[in-house]
Order: structure tokens, then sequence, then C-alpha cells
């Protein structure tokens, strides 16, 4: 979705230091060149084919159907990405044009790992060198992850100040973009942060929305009349949706986390309900769970892919004009939705993905059995296997854990692979 330098409405723009000012032009301006030139596009779309395995499928969901005997269900299979999410469509784009600008190195932030592991992946195949900022708390949860991004040759530093997680990781990795952006490219994981990274980061999530077009011309000889996703930064639902924004009969859905209830940091619910205010942090104004004084509050998701403070700007602008419609599932409406896809299509979706799957379960009954809807299924659920396990109190499970951890024993010290 074009935007008006940089702003959507009243969300977006560039609120940078000036130090990083010539370097987002360069981004700013390798980006509006690259989306133009065939032979980029060219080259995009063959890494999104050889190296993610797109185009990834449009799966009807019969059983699903069935069982809720209104709309017709489909999945959009974003789980079948390499690395199991749709996070790999934009790593994989800006890490082309990272190449386009000459420049030899990334920074990326993580929490749970999924964006970390993307961005060593495509540093791997690439030839960038890449540095990923982590809270020592994540690291100590997702070490498997950390693993596999040091196995890749990344340098995983751990983050120690404040809580140790996300946003402590995301302030550094800033940090560290602000003293090296002659060589490096921060490559931000969402449709957030300053212009033209929401732009962006949309733009190459597109595809979903393109395939889904075509998709379902092929399968059902039109297009869907409901969309869902769910929605964290927004990525993976500006990809669904942008594409269908102009058919005026697509309706869209984006779902956020209700978590465990609507008080304050229980939840990420930022645009339903209006628990979120307008502010400006992180280098652009959204909607954003904030106090009175504008301090950024504390999130919570059973999904660590939606537990996020602001959103996309793009998201944001098409809730209040009332263009997508934004609702909300809790963590135990997620686990029970998870868990039927499971018994019923014989798929493991991810907790982020589980909440689109929420918010559509709740309407399907009540839909014609003559619409169709399709739900992204933004990622696979294998990284929730513990989250799972606790919610559906499999009771092997914490004896499997300990002895898992005793064999495989946790550690943040750093030193010996930066040695
Ligand atoms: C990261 C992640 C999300 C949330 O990110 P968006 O930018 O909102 O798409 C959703 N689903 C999965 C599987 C993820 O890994």
């Amino acid at each position: 979705m074009k935007s008006e330098n940089g702003f959507y409405g009243q969300y977006g723009g560039s609120y940078i230091p000036e130090i990083l000012y010539s370097s987002q032009q360069q981004i700013l301006h390798a980006f509006e060149d690259a989306k133009n030139d065939p032979a980029f596009l060219a080259e995009l779309h063959k890494q999104w084919q050889q190296f993610s395995g797109r185009p990834t499928p449009l799966t009807f969901c019969a059983n699903l159907t069935e069982h809720f005997g209104g709309a017709q269900i489909y999945l959009k299979r974003e789980d079948l990405n390499h690395s199991g999410a749709h996070k790999m469509n934009n790593v994989i784009g800006q890490g082309l044009l990272v190449k386009r600008m000459g420049k030899k190195r990334v920074i990326a932030e993580t929490g749970a790992g999924q964006h970390g592991i993307a961005t060593a992946l495509v540093a791997a195949r690439l030839g960038l060198e890449c540095t990923i900022y982590m809270g020592a708390k994540d690291i100590e949860r997702q070490y498997p992850n950390v693993f596999w991004m040091k196995q890749l040759g990344a340098t995983v530093v751990p983050v120690t100040t404040g809580a140790q997680t996300l946003r402590d990781a995301l302030d550094e990795a800033l940090r560290d973009w602000s003293s090296s952006h002659e060589d490096s490219h921060y490559l931000i994981g969402t449709s957030c942060g300053c212009a033209p990274f929401p732009e962006m980061v949309a733009f190459f999530q597109s595809v979903i929305g393109d395939e889904v077009r075509e998709q379902s011309v092929a399968q059902f000889g039109q297009f869907p009349d409901r969309l869902y996703a769910c929605v964290g930064g927004g990525s993976n639902a500006c990809g669904l949706f942008l594409p269908f924004l102009d058919e005026k009969d697509v309706a869209m859905v984006g779902v956020e986390a209700g978590g465990k209830g609507l008080a304050l940091g229980e939840h990420s619910i930022r645009l339903s309900h209006n628990l979120g205010q307008p502010g400006i942090a992180q280098g652009f104004a959204t909607m954003f769970l904030q106090d009175q004084a504008g301090q950024l509050q504390e999130t919570h998701s059973i999904a660590a892919g939606l537990d996020y403070v602001g959103v996309s700007p793009i998201i944001a602008h098409l809730a209040e004009t009332g263009r997508i419609q934004m609702t909300y599932a809790m963590d135990d409406d997620v686990i029970a939705a998870c868990t039927l896809l499971l018994k019923k299509e014989g798929i493991i979706p991810a907790l982020e993905s589980s909440h689109a799957l929420a918010g559509a379960f709740k309407d399907a009954p009540n839909l014609p059995k003559t619409s169709r809807i399709v739900i992204n299924l933004s990622g696979r659920g294998d990284k929730d296997i513990f989250n799972v396990a606790k919610a559906v109190q499999d009771e092997a499970f914490p004896q499997f854990l300990n002895d898992y951890l005793a064999t495989y024993p946790v550690t943040t010290d750093n030193k010996e692979q930066n040695a």
C-alpha cells in the first residue's frame, strides 16, 4: 500500500535520529528502484521458489467445514515456508536488497527466535555477516533456535538490560545500527518501524495475497468472501489483505492476542476494543499500549509473535478507516482452535496462527454454506510444543522437559562462540 511520505493517515512516518537519515534515504531509494526492476523481481521470485518452497498451497478443509456447518474453510499454508513461517518472504526480499545496496552485514533483533533464524539462514545463503540481538531471558527460553543461529554463522548477542526480552533487544539493535549503518542493514522482521520499512515489508509479504488471488480463482472460480489473519506486528495480515484492498466484496478480519484478560499487562490488544492510544515510539507513529504519560506498557500473549506493544501503521490505518475489522482471541480459545485443527485436519498450527483460526471459527457457523473464507496459517506449531503441552496438561511432559534440559543444558554464555 502506497504511503504519503511514509504516512498512512495519521500513522507511520520516520521519527529517527538525524544520524540515520542518510541510511534511511538510501533504503527508501533502493527499495523504490528495486520494486520496479524486473531483474530484481525475477531474482526475488526465484529465491522464494527455490529457497522457501513457494508458492504455498491453498488447502480446503472439508472436515472443519462439516464440523461448523457454515462457511467453506480454506487455509493459506505459510507454515510450509522454509523455517516454518511467512517471515522468510520478507527476509529473502530485504536480503536481496542489502546485496543490491552493496552492504555486507545485517543486524536483527528477535524474541522467540523465529525472525533470528530466518535472518541467519538468508545471511548464510547470501554470504552476509549477521548479528542477532536477543534478550538474555529469551535466549534461555529459546535455546534450540540460538544453537542453530550460531551454527549458521551468526553472532548472537545476549541483551542483559531491562527485562532482558524483545524490547531491550530492539534498543540494542538500534544502537548498533546507529554506529554501523554505513555498511550494515537493520533487517526489521515485521511491517513496523520508520518508513519505508512498513511499506517494504508489506510489499515482500504481499506474495501471500497475490497467490491467494490466483489460487482462489483457479480452485473455485472467484475470490474468497472473507480473509482472516493474526496481527502481531502486522506483516502476515498486510501480506494477505493488501492485494485484496480494492475488492469491495472481500471482507477482512485481523485477530489480536486477547491473552488472559483485558486488564493492562494481560493482553496485546492495541486496536480492537479501544485499548491502545496513538503515540510515537521506535521510529514511527501508531497505536501503542501505553500509560497516560506515554510510557509503553507490558504485554502478554501465549504466542510470542503477537506479544508486541505496537502494530503496523498500515493495519492501524485500515482498522481506523473500517476497511478491516479487528477482533481478538483469548489464550484458551486459541488452544482450543489449535487442538481442533490438529484433530480435524492433521495440521500443527503455530499459536500465533491459531488466533486467526479462533477468530474464524467463531464466525464460520453463522456464515452461509456458499461463502468461502481463507485463514492465513502464518506458521507451523513445532516451536510451541512446550506451551501447548502446558495448556493441555500433558502430565508426562514436565518430566520429559526436565530430562531434555538435563541433556541439553541452557547457557547464555556467549564468549565461546565469539572467540
Ligand atoms: C512472527 C509471527 C507472527 C507475527 O508477526 P506478524 O508481523 O504480525 O505477521 C505471526 N505468526 C507467526 C507464525 C510468526 O512467526
